[in-house]
């Protein structure tokens, strides 16, 4: 892939809008630490608001919701998260949840988030994952919000994840690091692994051309299968990300 991507932005510091607001979705405690963490790290250091959402309790196989609350707290101020919000829908229960859309509905009212990172839409890892990114998404579109949809590094490599946008992690590893192994609880049953994050980091990062480096990587969620607004958005942002040339479908824009 290497020859079939390109460097899109790798902009100065000092460039990100402060008025953007970034809010990331995610249908379990610890979904986001583990899908955008390093993102969410990189762009609370250029202080951009960010805001989480998480959307179920947590509490499938006898888990403590209260256990897994703080985790997130404590994983969210160590991301730099500055807008932790839980939607308490009942863990395994958010497609019959009727309130779904309207829990995405009243966050984005509130969080007022000019772009949403959340589940990628076509991925099938739990039904939780694709309830809640069909929900982000029908509440984006609603509100003309730019989406993007990332995977969960603890499932298989799926070929229905394509990524479009690569972003180097390298720089903020440690913190990613930590914020998935506040979630004690899931190390300790072996739910969560940091060594299946990190090869999948290595993976994508290997996919974009960056040797020796980590990467997070990203798929258009929008209906219609483009990425416009997102790109814009993401140039403004003043983060290093690679786009796929062949899903942008245009060449030379930029080098690093
Ligand atoms: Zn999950």
């Amino acid at each position: 892939m290497p020859s079939d991507t390109l460097i899109a932005a790798a902009l100065r510091d000092g460039l990100a809008q402060p008025a953007e607001r970034v809010l990331a979705v995610g249908a379990h405690p610890d979904d986001i630490e583990l899908g955008c963490g390093g993102i969410l790290a990189l762009l609370a250091q250029k202080r951009i608001h960010v805001a989480a959402l998480v959307v179920t309790d947590g509490a499938g196989n006898g888990r403590q919701p209260a256990v897994r609350y703080a985790e997130s707290q404590r994983a969210a101020r160590m991301l730099g998260v500055s807008e932790l919000r839980f939607g308490h829908v009942r863990d395994g229960r958010a497609a019959e949840e009727s309130r779904l859309v309207h829990v995405l509905d009243r966050c984005i009212r509130v969080s007022r988030p000019t772009f949403v990172l959340t589940h990628a839409i076509t991925l099938h890892e739990h039904n939780d994952h694709t309830a809640v990114a069909a929900a982000t998404r029908t509440a984006c579109t609603k509100f003309g919000i730019p989406m993007l949809g990332y995977e969960g590094p603890t499932y298989p490599l799926a070929g229905d994840f394509v990524p479009t946008v690569f972003v180097d992690i390298g720089a903020v590893w440690p913190t990613k690091r930590r914020a998935i192994l506040a979630h004690v609880s899931e190390v300790r049953r072996g739910s969560i692994s940091l060594d299946h994050a990190r090869c999948r980091a290595q993976h994508r990062a290997a996919q974009a051309g960056w040797d020796s480096a980590l990467a997070e990587a990203l798929q258009v969620n929008s209906k219609n299968g483009q990425l416009t607004h997102e790109q814009s958005f993401l140039e403004a942002l003043s983060i290093q990300f690679q786009v796929s040339e062949w899903q942008q479908g245009h060449t030379g824009v930029g080098a690093q």
